[in-house]
């Protein structure tokens, strides 16, 4: 049997159990409206939360950072790669989070997957024993950040801090590392920040969290979990994406500067990539302006009030929409094959909602995970709640006969 073959069998097995994911093409700049492999539709997808991605205003200073740095950087961040358009993203992104973490350094990186491979395997470095204490629906790329640096790893259950506290207690590791989304991805709640930043201190322990969901979102300037917490403390290392409801690509790690020194020095997956286009850090000095300023609280205030609406306006009996009000707002199905009827049925509707299923979600908890954007108008977010509770009349209707 070749390879093709054994390959071709398991891509049928997928099939089988309703995991086979597909790839679409869309035809149109992100935003609600979508022509996807031909069609019109309305799409409730992506995690472009303010609007930022199309926004005229970044568009024009990707072209103009295109103008000035050219297309590409050429070379890694230690060879030649480290523009100024790097480095002042940089400096302006320290300075932002100045109030949160003492003598913060920031450090940019062409993805957040790469930002989290990079900070956990060069933190499993600084010390002879480290261990890391990892939540349990923490992103893939934590998960794998944290395997690929060969620290061990221990895993608390989701919001348990008892749990975790007991762990800590145990631990005799010199270095201990506590790992956590702060906006759950597939879930849209926040983890119990405050008083795991209360464990790291009682525990001697670093705590990273990864707001990939909360920057731009969360706070009054949009800087994510920490302004909406107001937490300051010398122990956090903080992640946020850029590729989010900034608008644009990349993400960035921010930390006591000692420590993001050490990255820079130790971490593979900074040193041995191209660093990204200097054009996006650029585009993204732009968009980091609309965040912070005026435009961006009345993009949250705008987003807010979609999320309410649309709760407001749902009445499921049979599915659950967990309590969040971030724009991270599940309908959680159960079963597999219900979750994608039901996508497909949206989709019939002309509206583009994601079933997400096993293994990125656990067992039977199978949902469409509706995110709603400060681009959105509120004709949308009620059209998409009359879609969905048609939806779960006609199918358990139809169940029941
Ligand atoms: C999207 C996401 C990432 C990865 O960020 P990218 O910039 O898309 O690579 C990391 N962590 C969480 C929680 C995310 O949702």
């Amino acid at each position: 049997m070749t390879l093709q073959d054994k390959v071709l069998e398991r891509l049928q097995g997928l099939d089988d159990a309703g995991l086979r994911r597909r790839l679409r093409v869309v035809d149109t700049p992100c935003g609600p409206q979508a022509r996807v492999d031909g069609r019109e539709l309305l799409a409730f997808c992506s995690n472009d939360y303010l609007g930022l991605a199309a926004h005229p205003q970044v568009v024009q200073a990707l072209q103009a950072g295109a103008a000035l740095y050219g297309a590409g950087s050429g070379a890694s961040h230690m060879i030649s790669g480290h523009s100024r358009a790097h480095a002042l993203l940089e400096a302006r992104l320290s300075a932002l989070y100045e109030p949160f973490i003492d003598q913060a350094r920031a450090l940019y990186f062409s993805t957040g997957y790469m930002a989290n491979l990079a900070l956990l395997t060069g933190l499993a470095q600084a010390d002879d024993t480290v261990e890391f204490f990892s939540e349990r629906l923490n992103h893939a790329s934590l998960i794998d950040g944290m395997r690929l640096s060969r620290a061990p790893v221990q895993v608390y259950p989701h919001g348990d801090v008892a749990h975790l506290e007991q762990l800590l207690k145990e631990s005799t590791a010199s270095t201990r590392v506590i790992v956590t989304d702060s906006v759950f991805s597939m879930d849209g709640n926040l983890a119990p920040l405050r008083e795991l930043d209360a464990l790291a201190q009682a525990y001697d322990a670093c705590l990273v969290i990864d707001d990939a969901h909360g920057f731009g979102v969360l706070g009054q300037q949009g800087l994510g979990a920490l302004e909406h917490l107001d937490l300051r403390s010398p122990r956090i290392v903080y992640m946020g994406t850029l590729g989010k409801a900034a608008g644009v690509s990349g993400a960035f790690v921010v930390a006591h500067a000692h420590i993001t020194e050490w990255l820079v020095q130790r971490a593979r997956p900074y040193i041995y990539t191209t660093a990204a286009s200097p054009a996006l850090a650029h585009a993204l000095m732009t968009s980091l302006d609309i965040v912070t300023g005026d435009e961006g609280r009345q993009r949250r205030e705008t987003l807010a009030t979609h999320v309410r609406r649309l709760r407001e306006l749902l009445y499921l009996k049979h599915w659950s929409t967990p309590p969040t009000d971030t724009a991270i707002q599940p309908v959680i199905i159960g079963a597999n094959t219900t979750a994608m009827q039901i996508s497909s049925f949206l989709l019939t509707q002309g509206l583009w909602v994601p079933a997400i299923r096993p293994p990125t979600v656990p067992p039977d908890t199978a949902r469409l995970r509706v995110t709603v954007s400060a681009a959105h108008d509120i004709d949308d977010v009620s059209r998409l709640a009359r879609a969905l509770n048609r939806a779960e009349r006609e199918f358990h209707d139809y169940e029941s006969y």
